[in-house]
């Protein structure tokens, strides 16, 4: 149930109502929105009576909500949620609502010379964050499992270094407490996005979180995922579409792009594109990148190492320096005739 109240009510009839929620044993949520707060209720075994609500001072209706993804739905915030990302000196990124952000960084951090090449090159160019995975979720327990707890401690001198505000993931709810003290944003990667303990324990890190699609999951479970997050008050949501597990083989994976206009449809939250791990390959990222601007992705994350031949994790599908300086300027002109603001 969502309880919208009347654009003049006041703090205390919002309060009451809250208060209301609470007596009766359920969540109220505050949903400030451009005209008028929502009160939105969440923990109800079943529907709630309007005429709880109805009489009170201050509100104007109280609707049901259809979707099982409640926080998250459009039903509940009509309007977009655009995630702001503070950085160190004051820097500042966006995404959503009309602003179109770049991620970009190696797959992996694996050496000081590689991350600070990375994350300069990529600040260079235009990108707003650097991505780079320190705690690396691998498939094979032989391959290269990430430099950890050093590699967090050069992403974060590359961050003081160019002003980038650090994207990375975090693989064990142990570890969210270490990964928040260095990382900006919080990525939750395709294998733990139904991984409801590590999703809850990001939801109360305090740091923005990058939510990326399982690589099975449907948009509902996509969309309940990223409900679990919001729902213990962490509004700042990424989602990220990175493809999907298909019956083809000679891509990496399935890149949904025609999810994106339905999730921007169905959830107020921002929804970027993964080109790189989507496709698997270099030579397909700039088309797919150009396509999720055209398409009205509210942002991409692009691997970009300085020597792809020599990466110790997804080579193949990382752009060079100069690959990513080049996209970059198709997207600028893109985001001149979407009309999307791309810094
Ligand atoms: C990544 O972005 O480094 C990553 C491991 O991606 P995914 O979870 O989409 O495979
Ligand atoms: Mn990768």
């Amino acid at each position: 149930m969502l309880i919208l109240m009347h654009p003049t009510a006041t703090a205390r009839e919002v309060e009451a109502v809250a208060e209301k929620v609470e007596s009766l044993g359920f969540v109220p949520h505050k949903m400030p929105g451009a005209q008028r707060i929502a009160v939105a209720i969440t923990g109800n075994p079943g529907p709630v009576d309007p005429a709880h609500f109805s009489q009170m001072a201050g509100v104007a209706e109280a609707v049901s909500i259809t979707k099982p993804w409640k926080l998250v739905s459009r039903e509940t915030q009509p309007h977009d949620t655009v995630v702001t990302i503070k950085g160190p000196g004051g820097s500042v990124a966006r995404l959503g609502g009309g602003v179109f952000g770049v991620i970009a960084g190696p797959c992996a951090v694996e050496t000081r010379e590689q991350t600070l090449g990375a994350a300069r090159a990529v600040h260079r160019s235009g990108a707003r964050l650097l991505r780079g995975g320190a705690y690396k979720p691998r498939t094979s327990p032989y391959s290269f499992q990430g430099t950890k707890v050093e590699g967090l401690k050069l992403l974060a001198e590359a961050r003081a270094e160019t002003g980038l505000p650090v994207v990375t993931e975090v693989i064990d709810p142990a570890h969210v407490e270490q990964v928040a003290e260095y990382a900006d944003v919080l990525q939750i990667g395709t294998r733990n996005a139904q991984n409801f303990a590590l999703l809850e324990a990001v939801s109360h890190s305090g740091r923005a979180v990058l939510l990326k699609r399982g690589m099975s999951s449907t948009i509902q479970e996509f969309l309940m995922s990223a409900e679990y997050i919001v729902k213990g008050g962490n509004y700042n949501v990424i989602l990220c579409e990175r493809g999907i597990r298909t019956f083809e083989t000679m891509t990496r994976n399935t890149l949904d792009l025609g999810s994106i206009p339905l999730i921007k449809r169905l959830t107020h939250l921002p929804i970027i594109v993964d080109p790189s791990h989507g496709t698997g390959d270099a030579a397909s990222v700039p088309a797919l990148a150009r396509a999720a601007l055209a398409v009205g992705a509210d942002g991409v994350m692009v691997d970009v190492h300085p020597d792809p031949t020599h990466a110790l994790c997804d080579g193949p599908q990382s752009l060079t320096p100069e690959g990513f300086e080049h996209l970059m300027q198709e997207l600028r002109a893109i985001a001149q005739v979407m009309k999307v603001e791309l810094a």
